[in-house]
């Protein structure tokens, strides 16, 4: 799989964080149960990657403590009681699953099983469980290894709420184009499971630049997909952009230039990064996300020109904020312009965009499938 580790916060204007050192991942845990047996209950926990865990006793009031030390937890916190555990919780503050004892009793490892967590917990005698108690030792531990979640695609509708982005002869605005065609690609995504997908929004809300390339990096994403429908004289087309300091043409150029002032028709004042700081975070972006990001661009002008009219010269470049994000392999694809009478009238055509977006994952699945052999 692609991006492993979690990787610094670097978003404009955050230029410090990046020399902090890299965070190893800890796994998430996405489910746990307690099933009653014949002679004892067994806890099963679900783990994502990989995690130390380990079990310790506690008298007064009686539990055992399962130790998680960096997990994540997804799904329910709480656990009903079976056998001789009243209940558990997990405790997110200290990392660790408490199960509180309704009579003493110990743990044992459970059958092995891949990306699990299995403990059989057997009542045992009062003395023996103080016993264990005053030892104060672990008195069960392991390491489980979970598969990966599967990688997590960030598709980024352009413009949104007071900033309607291009609009068309007949007064089709350009963020509820994209809107539509980044829910019907994700749609189309998930329903293929090749990864998981956020969209940076799912509605009719503005969302400032900086925070669209935010969510990417935070979140750890394999990929960030920016989709637009822009206005551009005589351009017809679908086209695909990557981040670049000088613009590949004056087209690409403008074109970013218009886009990076969304923040202004949003209600926002202009980010503050110089042109100083915008430079060394372009020379930070990392050879290994530009070179991502044209292999990106280059599946998605071939799997588009397989649906779709193509913009000649399909991929360019050009300084788009949205793109700056120096971890993630990032894209804008613009679906055609609205400027363009055809374009705008095959953009509300319900099958010309699911040709789009069939296109467009097809591009992101072979994307995926060469950076997990790769
Ligand atoms: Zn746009």
């Amino acid at each position: 799989m692609p991006r492993l580790g979690r990787r610094p916060l670097l978003g404009l204007g955050l230029l410090a964080t990046f020399a902090a050192p890299s965070l190893a991942r800890a796994a998430t845990l996405t489910g746990a149960s307690l099933d009653p047996a014949r002679t004892r209950t067994r806890l099963t926990l679900a783990v994502e990657g990989e995690q130390r865990w380990s079990v310790r006793a506690q008298a007064d009031p009686m539990r055992l403590v399962i130790q998680l030390p960096g997990a994540a937890w997804r799904g329910t916190a709480t656990l009903a009681g079976r056998g001789p555990v009243r209940a558990g919780r997990f405790n997110a503050a200290e990392d660790e699953l408490v199960l509180d004892l309704a009579s003493p009793a110990l743990p044992m490892a459970g059958p092995a099983r891949a990306g699990h967590i299995v403990i059989d917990i057997t009542r045992v005698a009062a003395a023996r469980f103080d016993a264990v108690v005053r030892a104060g030792r672990n008195v069960l531990a392991g390491t489980v290894r979970g598969e990966r979640a599967l990688p997590l695609v960030v598709l980024d509708p352009g413009h949104g709420g007071r900033d309607p982005g291009a609009i068309g002869t007949t007064g089709v605005h350009e963020k509820r184009i994209v809107l539509q065609a980044a829910l019907e690609l994700k749609r189309r995504l998930e329903a293929a499971r090749i990864c998981r997908v956020v969209l940076t929004r799912s509605r009719d809300v503005f969302i400032p630049l900086a925070e669209r390339v935010e969510i990417a990096q935070r979140r750890d994403a394999a990929l960030f997909v920016s989709l637009h429908a822009d206005s551009a004289p005589g351009a017809r087309g679908a086209s695909v952009y990557t981040l670049s300091e000088t613009a590949s043409d004056a087209m690409s150029a403008a074109l970013a230039q218009r886009e990076n002032r969304a923040d202004l028709a949003g209600g926002l004042s202009l980010p503050s990064v110089s042109p100083d700081v915008q430079r060394i975070l372009l020379s930070l972006m990392r050879q290994e996300t530009r070179v991502g990001s044209n292999r990106l661009a280059r599946l998605a002008v071939r799997e588009l020109g397989e649906e779709v009219q193509l913009l000649p010269n399909t991929h360019r470049e050009a300084a788009f904020v949205v793109l700056k994000s120096p971890e993630v392999p990032s894209a804008l694809v613009e679906l055609g312009f609205l400027s363009d009478p055809r374009d705008e009238a095959a953009l509300q055509q319900p099958a010309h965009r699911a040709r789009l977006s069939l296109a467009l994952s097809r591009a992101v699945k072979q994307w995926l499938e060469s950076a997990s052999t790769g």
